[in-house]
Formats: structure tokens, sequence, C-alpha cells
């Protein structure tokens, strides 16, 4: 067995956190991903299942990688995403998770609960209908809500991840909210990223709505305090203690674990780049150690040599990637995140 070696920064960081874009292609065309509305199609030579999870395995032999996203594109449209996910859960990974547009989640339920995997993250950016056509500009919006019933009916944890945008869904913030904590559902608002093709144009700054005025909009109507999160999130958490709107003994518990929680993944209002983690595999094969990055590493020779000979080359290739790493903040970036999958 081949032990695995401490590749560490001068920060501390390791890389623990593995996203896997297992295909670029996705079923939407989100305004603040795409900029054409034209949906995204798989990258050219990306890598087979095969491929994917040898990519995986050696990355655990290499450093030791615990923890896995499963993510694209939008990886529920992906044929490979069924055998994807049954080759990784052989691999003694810690914890293994998804990320997807939940539009084909009742569909995958299945696939999805025999694996074993416990959670499950959905990006939703609204409940209303018509603001769903216009950031996703395809999908259905009532699939997706019944998608996320499937899971939590089947005891899965779902966290809900909304980009706020000034223009489009700064009205839903608190809806969205409500919509959670009915169900038990972790809402995380992430701020709006200045990636793609949002660096060319003034729409990042016209639509950017930061974690102060997420709070403000929340201090509203909720109670709310600032609790733990762990070492390495990304997102500040918070508890809501009340609802403000409410009265008499319904009002709220005003207790340790209060409404339940909700959390703010604030890459500019609160930088977490000092305990990042997090690696990322690109469905063609490349890896990126910062999504504030373009800097890529090819491994997809490495994935003809044999083992001992691929964890020493990707000892080296690891090494250079975790260099890459912002030293504060995400500083923008050309790179679209659907080609490293957010
Ligand atoms: N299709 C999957 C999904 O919808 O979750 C996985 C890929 S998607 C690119 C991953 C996440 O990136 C989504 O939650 C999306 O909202 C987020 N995202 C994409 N572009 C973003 C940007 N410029 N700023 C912030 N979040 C972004």
């Amino acid at each position: 067995m081949f032990q695995n070696t401490m590749i560490v920064d001068h920060q501390g960081r390791q890389f623990k956190s593995l996203r896997v874009s297992i295909t670029a292609a996705c079923n939407y065309a989100c305004t603040y991903c795409v900029p054409n509305g034209k949906k995204l199609v798989a990258a050219q030579n990306e890598l087979t299942t095969d491929q994917l999870v040898r990519a995986v395995r050696l990355l655990i032999s290499t450093v030791g990688i615990e923890k896995l996203r499963i993510t694209g594109g939008e990886p529920l449209i992906s044929p490979k995403f069924d055998s994807f996910l049954q080759g990784v859960s052989t691999l003694g990974l810690q914890d293994i998770s998804i990320t997807t547009n939940a539009q084909f989640l009742e569909k995958k339920a299945k696939v999805i609960l025999d694996s074993g995997i416990r959670r499950i993250n959905v990006s939703l950016d609204t409940l209303n209908p018509l603001a769903f056509s216009k950031i996703a500009r395809s999908g259905d919006l009532k699939t997706v809500l019944s998608g996320i019933d499937s899971m939590l009916d089947a005891g899965i944890t779902v966290k809900i991840n909304m980009v706020p945008l000034r223009s489009s869904n700064k009205d839903q913030i608190l809806d969205m909210l409500q919509y959670c904590l009915d169900r038990n559902i972790e809402l995380r608002f992430i701020e709006l990223m200045n990636m793609g093709h949002l660096q060319h144009s003034n729409i990042y700054h016209s639509e950017f709505i930061g974690q102060k005025e997420i709070l403000d909009i929340i201090g509203a109507n909720y109670e709310f305090a600032r609790t733990g999160s762990a070492f390495d999130s990304t997102s500040v958490r918070y508890r809501v203690l009340s609802n403000n709107l409410v009265s008499g003994p319904e009002k709220g518990i005003k207790n340790e674990t209060g409404l339940g929680a909700f959390g703010i993944i604030a890459n500019e209002s609160e930088p977490f780049c000092r305990t990042c983690t997090r690696l990322r595999l690109s469905s063609n094969g490349y890896l990126y150690g910062c999504l504030s990055n373009s800097r890529r590493h090819g491994i997809h020779h490495l994935l003809e040599m044999e083992d001992n000979q691929a964890i020493s080359q990707l000892q080296a290739v690891l090494s250079s990637a975790l260099k890459d790493k912002q030293d504060r903040q995400f500083v923008g970036e050309y790179t679209v995140m659907k080609f490293i999958g957010g």
C-alpha cells in the first residue's frame, strides 16, 4: 500500500477535498454562468468513467483526499453519472456528495440512495417560476421542487445554494429562507463571483449583493446569531432564533437550536482562501488548485501509468497546484464555472 504524502503550503493548507466535474454539459444556461443563453456542451476529450474513477483513486493515494463532491456542468445528465458514483463509492472516502440543479433528481433518486450518499447540494435561485426561467433559461421549477422532496422523504440532508442577483431574485431572499427553514434545509447564499463573461461588462458590479445586504434583508424578519462552521468551510453560518413576523408562542424557539440555520459563502465580504482545502478535476482531465486561478495541470498521461509511477508524478503536480491558491481572497477569474464545477 502506497503511503500518501503530506503536501502542505506556507499557510498550512493541504488538499483534502476534491470536486470532480464529470461533464461540462449542462441542461441550464444560467445568466451568471453562460453569456449567450446557449446550453453548455461536453468538453472535448472528456475522461471516461474508468479514467475519472482511477484519477480519484490515485489522488486519494497521493494526498489522502477525504471528501468528494460530484459536480459539472450538470452531473445528473451525464451518462457517466451512475457508474462514476458506483465506482467512487468503493474507494473508502469519508464523504461523497453531489451538487446538482435537481432537474433530474427524482429520476436519479434510486441510484443516489443505493450508493449510500447521505447529503446533496441543490442549486436553486428562486421559487418564482418566472424568475426561474429568467435565470436558468431552461428547466421546470415544479420538477426541481419535487426532486428536493424526494430526497428529504428519503432522509437525505439537503442544502440549497442560491446566488442572489440584484435584478432577478433579490426579492426571493426571504421566501427562499422560509422555504428552507420549513423543511430543515440549510440555505446558503453565494455571493456572485466575478468569473467568465461577468468580467467583460459591469454586470458583476450591478448584480452583486454582499453579505451585509443579505443580512439586513433577513434581519427585517428574523432574529439570528452567528454560529460556528467547520474549519475549512466556505460558508459563514447563522442560526435563526426567531421569526419577528409571528407573534405569540409560535414566534420562534429562542434556544440553541432555533428555527434552523443559513450560511453565506462570502467570497468577497469574508474571504476563506486561507483555509481552503479544495482541489478540482475537470471533465477533460485537468487539475485546478484554485477557483481563482486559471492555471491547470493535465493528468491524462498519468492515467496510462502504473500506480507507483503515476503517484510519484502526481506528487509533483499537486505541489505545483497547491501554489496556485490565492493567499487571501478570490480575485476574479476568466475561467468559467462549467469547466471546474463550482
Ligand atoms: N449544475 C450543477 C448545479 O447547478 O449545482 C453544478 C455546477 S454549477 C456551475 C455549481 C454552482 O456554481 C451553482 O450553485 C451555481 O449557482 C454556482 N455558480 C456558477 N457561476 C457562479 C458565479 N459566477 N458566482 C457564484 N456562483 C456561481
